[in-house]
């Protein structure tokens, strides 16, 4: 063990340990408390955001940062951190996100000019926020090539 594997050590036991150890899980835990998923803010309404959907699975609003006219974003009520954690049961849950997707396409007024649906999932995917969304872009011709 170096003399920094050792020091690494001591302070893991004296944050573990006994009262202190308490305190620390009290504070891991009002800090997660304080700074929860942006995304599951959103669907608790305790952040703003433009909400032009919402059932008891999915909820769907305007992203903050559109890359086209028409950009939102269709996000599990469920905090799910990406495709990767998805089960056999959640299928239901997968047919809604397209669902809610082709229904507000329509609303939207881009059926007929078609659009962009994308699930970007972990680094290499694009993933930005850790929390499984639909993106649904549309309003203009596509001009980024996939990949
Ligand atoms: P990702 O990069 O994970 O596929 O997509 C995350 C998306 O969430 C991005 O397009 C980003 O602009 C959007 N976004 C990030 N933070 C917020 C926010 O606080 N509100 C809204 N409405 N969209 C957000
Ligand atoms: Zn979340």
């Amino acid at each position: 063990m170096t003399p920094w594997d050792e020091k690494q050590a001591r302070l893991r036991a004296f944050l573990t340990r006994g009262a202190v150890g308490d305190l620390t899980v009290a504070l891991l835990r009002s800090l997660a408390k304080m700074s929860p998923c942006i995304f599951c803010k959103i669907i608790q309404s305790e952040s703003p955001s433009d909400i032009l959907y919402r059932d008891e699975q999915v909820t769907a609003f305007r992203d903050a940062h559109p890359a086209a006219p028409v950009h939102i974003l269709i996000v599990s009520n469920r905090h799910i951190l990406s495709v990767n954690e998805l089960e056999p049961g959640d299928e239901p849950l997968i047919g809604r996100l397209f669902s809610v997707a082709k229904q507000l396409a329509q609303q939207e007024g881009i059926r007929e000019s078609g659009y962009r649906l994308i699930v970007n999932t972990g680094a290499h995917g694009g993933q930005t926020v850790p929390h499984l969304h639909l993106h649904l872009i549309g309003g203009h011709r596509m001009r980024h090539p996939m990949g």
